[in-house]
């Protein structure tokens, strides 16, 4: 048998196994659920730009048939995806005149209505925007406390990041501004 020097720690093999929960298992719980989305938007130039459901004053705006708001769109997705419903198109398509310059955090609390009927509610949700403008630094804790009141959450449970693509691409030349988002979600 090895001599062992004092301090050293051994575990086997077989206890370094982590325990499974009992009943459910957990690797294939039902109650919770991930989606993705993901939105693009031209830019042109104007004078503001709405994110995350705050106006941004910039010389810019962003052209769509709703407010153009791609942080909440890909948010909408996300949520959609993790319920199972299929795409924002689906439910709002742009070729509805009803949508036009539509409010999109109004959007974001039918989408959430939706996913309560369908018996899911957001846990969490992590936002990033692609985009060399604007800045949207000052704006990120308004934009989480707005989410957080139309998803029900608390604004911890929102988180609102931003990156640039270091001048390339589309978002580098402020041709176009994107957003990828991703939701979970419980079970009620
Ligand atoms: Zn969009």
């Amino acid at each position: 048998m090895k001599r062992r020097k004092r301090g050293q720690t051994t575990i086997s093999a077989r206890k370094a196994v982590v325990r499974k929960p009992a009943g459910r298992k957990w690797w294939s719980d039902p109650n919770f659920r991930v989606g993705q989305g993901f939105d693009v938007h031209r830019l042109e130039r104007g004078e503001s730009v709405t994110l995350g459901g705050v106006r941004i004053a910039c010389p810019y705006r962003i052209v769509a048939h709703s407010d153009g708001d791609v942080l909440i769109h890909a948010l909408c997705d996300a949520l959609l995806g993790a319920g199972g419903l299929g795409d924002i198109g689906r439910w709002f398509p742009d070729t509805d005149e009803k949508f036009r310059g539509a409010d999109s955090r109004e959007l974001l609390r039918e989408v959430v209505g939706r996913l309560a009927q369908a018996g899911w509610q957001p846990v969490n949700v992590d936002l990033t925007l692609i985009a060399e403008v604007p800045r949207v630094a000052p704006h990120v804790e308004r934009m989480r406390e707005r989410l957080a009141k139309d998803l029900g959450l608390s604004p911890a449970a929102v988180n609102v990041k931003a990156t640039t693509t270091e001048g390339l691409g589309f978002t580098g030349r402020k041709e176009g501004i994107a957003a990828q988002a991703i939701a979970l979600v419980r079970h009620r």
